[in-house]
């Protein structure tokens, strides 16, 4: 049978037109969602990043303010921004983009955002809460596939989910998401034993590797869902994801394309914590 296609436009569309109308109850209350973004050197894929997500701010009606600093910025000069930006009362949340040029300690800049305005949810505070089961502000891309998840009825309670991949920004949080949703998870990386027959455990496959194509469609169980977080860029133009698509297809009941799953998500959920961030922000 076809697997269904998770369809991330579709799902970010409408979690965005939420956030747009929440975004102007606020406002009307007078309190206007403020994101500052910053922006360090000149990295193109960041550039156009950074454009992405004030885009999308417009859109909804979220505020945002790009800080646009050259490339030989001191680690003083960005932390004392930041700590500007901490007491901006405009301000809800701040992301800085990723990556810094060598001269900053990126893991001093994140631990100097406020945990009370870290819209990417990076700081140790955040990571910590997350781990406990007390999230405040949890990281865009993998709180997009929870949501994607529970947008497609996918009941988590009891299912053997296997997450491949361990970064800080993706598989990590994703696998503590799903403990949280009373998943048994797999956490699999690259010393991982004889990875198939992981793989092929899995009622829920959550692949967060950067290589493409390398989880294979005949690992997958019949039936599994499968979300593709990877973007691997193969030749000129063409993007594929860290599953053999196609194959996939095939075997799994539903499955996330690569473009137009996981992407669209990430963004939108930058916008969803920096209007959370101005909700407490107004209750108090
Ligand atoms: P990282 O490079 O930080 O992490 C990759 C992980 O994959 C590591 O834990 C690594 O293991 C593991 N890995 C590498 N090779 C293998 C292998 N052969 N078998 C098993 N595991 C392996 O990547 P990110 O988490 O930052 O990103 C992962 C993918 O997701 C990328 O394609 C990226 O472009 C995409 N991405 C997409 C986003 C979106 O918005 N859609 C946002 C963020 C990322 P080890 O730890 O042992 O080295």
């Amino acid at each position: 049978m076809a697997a269904t296609i998770i369809d991330g436009k579709a799902i970010a569309a409408k979690i965005r037109g939420e956030i747009a109308r929440d975004t102007a109850a606020l406002k009307e209350k007078g309190v206007t969602p403020g994101l500052a973004v910053v922006l360090v050197g000149e990295d193109p894929a960041s550039k156009v990043y950074v454009s992405m997500k004030e885009k999308a701010c417009a859109d909804v009606g979220i505020f945002s303010d790009e800080y646009k600093l050259p490339a030989t910025t001191s680690e003083a000069e960005l932390l004392k921004l930041i700590d500007k930006l901490n007491n901006d009362p405009k301000i809800h949340g701040i992301l800085v983009q990723l990556p810094l040029p060598k001269q900053i300690n990126t893991e001093k800049v994140l631990e100097a955002i406020s945990p009370l305005k870290d819209a990417d949810g990076f700081h140790p505070y955040n990571v910590g809460r997350l781990v406990i089961g007390k999230p405040l502000f949890q990281p865009c891309t993998p709180y997009g596939v929870m949501v994607m998840l529970k947008e497609t009825g996918v009941d988590l309670s009891g299912k053997e989910v296997v997450v491949v991949g361990r970064s800080n920004i993706v598989g990590k949080p994703v696998a503590f998401m799903c403990l949280q949703q009373n998943a048994t998870v797999t956490l699999c990386h690259s010393r991982t034993r004889d990875l198939a027959a992981k793989v092929a455990q899995a009622d829920v496959l959550i692949a967060a590797v950067g290589v493409p194509e390398m989880i294979k469609g005949a690992w997958i169980k019949e039936g599994a869902v499968v979300i593709d977080v990877g973007v691997n860029r193969v030749g000129e133009k063409k993007l594929v994801g860290d599953v053999e698509y196609a194959a996939a297809a095939e075997r799994a009941s539903a499955i996330t394309p690569v473009p137009g799953g996981v992407g669209p998500m990430t963004i939108t959920m930058l916008l969803y914590n920096t209007l959370e961030a101005a909700k407490r922000s107004a209750e108090k």
